[in-house]
């Protein structure tokens, strides 16, 4: 008894739901930074799973691993990615229904680990025939060149997602996993063209330049230098000591072919991956009459060849607009710096309008094509809650989004599951949250949100300027109470802020926005005649990504961030009609090491995550609830007084049964139409009674 006390202290209790001192955030910080002391990373409270980012690699993930926690009950072993993988999966084939898993945290905190760790656990795990490999091969191989086309390395996460990923893996009814689906949202493209200081543009890029043969290279018209190349020196940390950008490309290479695309089709997808580094390279003066002129032809030549359009066009594309003037159009130049701007716009456009093509290609060599019925299990993986010394529309995206998670997470679990007690009739005492819901309401708000009038201000063009939407902010959002600015602030705040920034106050902590180009990025503009130019091109993928109708062509086109907002709607409608499962990733320490638990860094996490509120709730509630018609069709084989039918009311039934069963009266509460369930464990030893009956 003593020794297992001592386990016990040493190891710290797996599932904080069991911690049975008063649950302070102490206790639950003390329990965390224990068991992370230990290699321990993992802890439940109930079936939702903590995870601390080790920052090492750790012995936990071998297929021997995986074979343990398959078809294991979720308590009898100790907590890990590999058992809430398992019990979603099971559940899904036992209830024949649809579940996701929501993995969030900060960036760098291991969201994106977790979610391949278990892609690869239904990958080597599910059941199988020969035929299928190649769909597990896929879904595996997707990761890599994703990572590859829409991650960088940023100041919190050198293998940082610049776009967020939601991806359904769909099983048949006998389990196997037979094809996949991915949906994209929003990737940085600015990043292409910008990198602050000790960041990187996205991993391709160096990839290439690393790991492509001489013979590529010279074809593609690059030089094997990164140091060459503007759209890749910006941030000065070409390499990175973590990274292997050589190795990454031969991987990238097998894993492209995989996924079924064609040498052709790499040799274009290629050839716009340099386009790109051209692009950078091209420089403007100016003329005698003030206009941009291109320095030289050098890039123009591997560009017009690349891109498949000739050297003439493009020219007059990169230094000139057209505009219409009384139903004609005249061209009409640019200056340099309009110029810089075209060019750099169309750089995004290709990089953006690539990525696009390449999730789709993704899509459909997943694409199962069997019409049977499928289950799926969705992970998303979407970049996490950010914060730097300097923020832009990026991050006010990025923020935004992890707010619509957390507001989804509030719904799910703290509101609906205490709607839910009161609903049925179960005495319960509330548990305070704080809904973040006043936040999401303030930036996507319809007519007031921050969105709202960022819009506004881009349909004011030559009118409006970054600085008129701050003060246009300023005027609407006054008084609120998540939203200031240096005009706004008292005497003691104002000395935090420039005059061109706004602040809001997150749910996880204050981010101060620098509002210098939020227009720009907002509109996203690309000029027609560029457009035009990429639509005569001769090379396929670019003519792909350049439709000679575009969807938006008549209308004007939907800002980023409604599109945005929209995508995130879209998002919240695909997750709510599922099952969740949460996977809350936290970040030891600022630094990226090992071994270091910094606890006013955790602690904070914690908070924001709600994670004690989540506890509480958990602690007082019901792990599991089944509607009583539901339980007593399961399990009616248990009891001789349930068996075969039941012909009265079904709450009777069930209470005849559990009395049967030996339920304590602690154990289970009955509701108005649902069984409520405390512990896991006794529906576990019911399932298991039954499985062996
Ligand atoms: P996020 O997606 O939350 O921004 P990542 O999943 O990319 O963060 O993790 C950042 C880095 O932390 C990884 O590149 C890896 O070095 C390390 N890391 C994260 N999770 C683990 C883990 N389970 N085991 C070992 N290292 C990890
Ligand atoms: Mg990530």
């Amino acid at each position: 008894m003593e020794g297992a006390l001592t386990a016990r202290d040493r190891v710290g209790i797996q599932d904080f739901v069991l911690l049975d001192a008063f649950t302070s955030e102490s206790a639950f910080l003390d329990n965390l930074r224990k068991r992370f002391n230990e290699n321990l990373i993992y802890t439940y409270i109930g079936t939702l799973l903590v995870s601390v980012n080790p920052y090492k690699e750790l012995n936990i993930y071998t297929k021997k691993q995986m074979d343990i926690y398959m078809g294991v009950n979720f308590f009898e072993l100790p907590p890990h990615l590999y058992a809430l993988a398992d019990n979603a999966y099971r559940t899904m084939i036992m209830e024949s229904n649809n579940h996701f898993i929501l993995i969030s945290g900060e960036s760098g905190a291991g969201k994106t680990e977790a979610s391949k760790k278990i892609l690869q656990f239904y990958a080597v795990s599910c059941p199988k025939t020969k035929l299928l490999d190649t769909v597990r091969d896929r879904l595996l191989l997707s990761n890599p060149v994703l990572e590859a086309f829409g991650n960088a390395k940023t100041l919190k996460n050198d293998n940082s997602s610049r776009f967020g990923k939601y991806m359904d893996i769909q099983f048949d009814h006998q389990g196997e996993a037979v094809g996949g689906h991915i949906l994209s949202y929003l990737l940085e493209k600015s990043r292409v063209v910008h990198q602050n200081h000790g960041e990187r543009n996205f991993h391709i890029f160096y990839q290439l330049m690393e790991g492509a043969e001489d013979e590529m290279l010279r074809w593609l018209g690059l030089v094997r230098d990164c140091q060459k190349y503007s759209y890749l020196v910006q941030g000065d940390c070409a390499r990175v000591s973590s990274i292997n950008d050589k190795n990454d490309w031969r991987t990238v290479r097998k894993a492209l072919s995989v996924i079924d695309i064609s040498e052709g089709e790499m040799e274009h997808l290629f050839g716009i991956i340099a386009s790109v580094l051209h692009l950078g390279n091209m420089q403007f003066q100016t003329d005698y009459r003030g206009y941009a002129t291109l320095n030289s032809n050098t890039e123009l030549h591997w560009l017009s060849k690349l891109l498949g359009v000739p050297m003439q066009v493009l020219r007059e594309g990169m230094t000139h607009r057209k505009i219409e003037a009384r139903a004609e159009e005249v061209l009409s130049p640019f200056t340099v710096d309009h110029a810089v701007y075209a060019r750099n716009a169309l750089a995004k456009a290709i990089y953006g309008r690539t990525f696009t093509w390449l999730v789709n290609k993704i899509n459909e060599s997943l694409a199962n094509k069997d019409s049977t019925r499928k289950t799926v299990i969705g992970l998303l993986d979407i970049y996490g809650f950010e914060v730097f010394n300097i923020n832009s529309f990026e991050q006010f995206c990025i923020n935004y989004c992890n707010e619509k998670l957390q507001q989804l997470f509030i719904q799910l679990t703290l509101k609906s599951e205490q709607e839910e007690y009161d609903m049925e009739g179960i005495e319960w005492e509330p548990v305070p949250f704080f809904n973040n819901k006043i936040i999401c309401d303030l930036v996507e708000e319809k007519h007031h949100g921050i969105i709202s009038v960022l819009d506004e201000e881009c349909l004011r063009p030559g009118e409006a300027s970054d600085l008129t939407f701050l003060t246009k902010l300023e005027e609407k959002m006054g008084s609120h109470p998540h939203f200031v600015t240096h005009k706004l602030a008292d005497q003691k705040t104002r000395k935090t802020l420039q005059r061109g920034d706004f602040r809001l106050l997150h749910y996880a902590g204050e981010v101060t926005y620098c509002v210098v180009g939020f227009l720009d990025k907002n509109n996203d503009l690309l000029y027609r005649n560029i457009k035009d130019v990429m639509r005569q091109s001769k090379n396929s993928l670019v003519k792909h990504c350049f439709p000679a109708v575009e969807p938006d062509n008549k209308k004007r086109p939907e800002t980023v961030a409604t599109q945005f907002k929209s995508s995130l709607m879209g998002l919240t409608e695909i997750l709510t009609s599922k099952e969740p499962w949460y996977v809350r990733c936290l970040k030891p320490n600022d630094a990226k090491q090992p071994g270091r638990f910094d606890d006013v860094l955790v602690r904070h996490q914690v908070k924001y995550l709600g994670l004690m509120e989540h506890l509480r709730v958990r602690r007082a509630g019901f792990a599991y609830r089944r509607r009583y018609e539901v339980f007593l069709q399961r399990y009616k084989a248990l009891c001789p007084d349930t068996w075969p039918h039941w012909r009265g009311d079904p709450a009777e039934g069930v209470q005849m049964l559990v009395t049967h069963l030996g339920y304590r009266p602690d154990e289970y509460k009955m509701g108005r139409t649902k069984i409520f369930i405390r512990h896991p464990r006794t529906l576990f030893a019911t399932e298991d009674a039954f499985e062996t009956c």
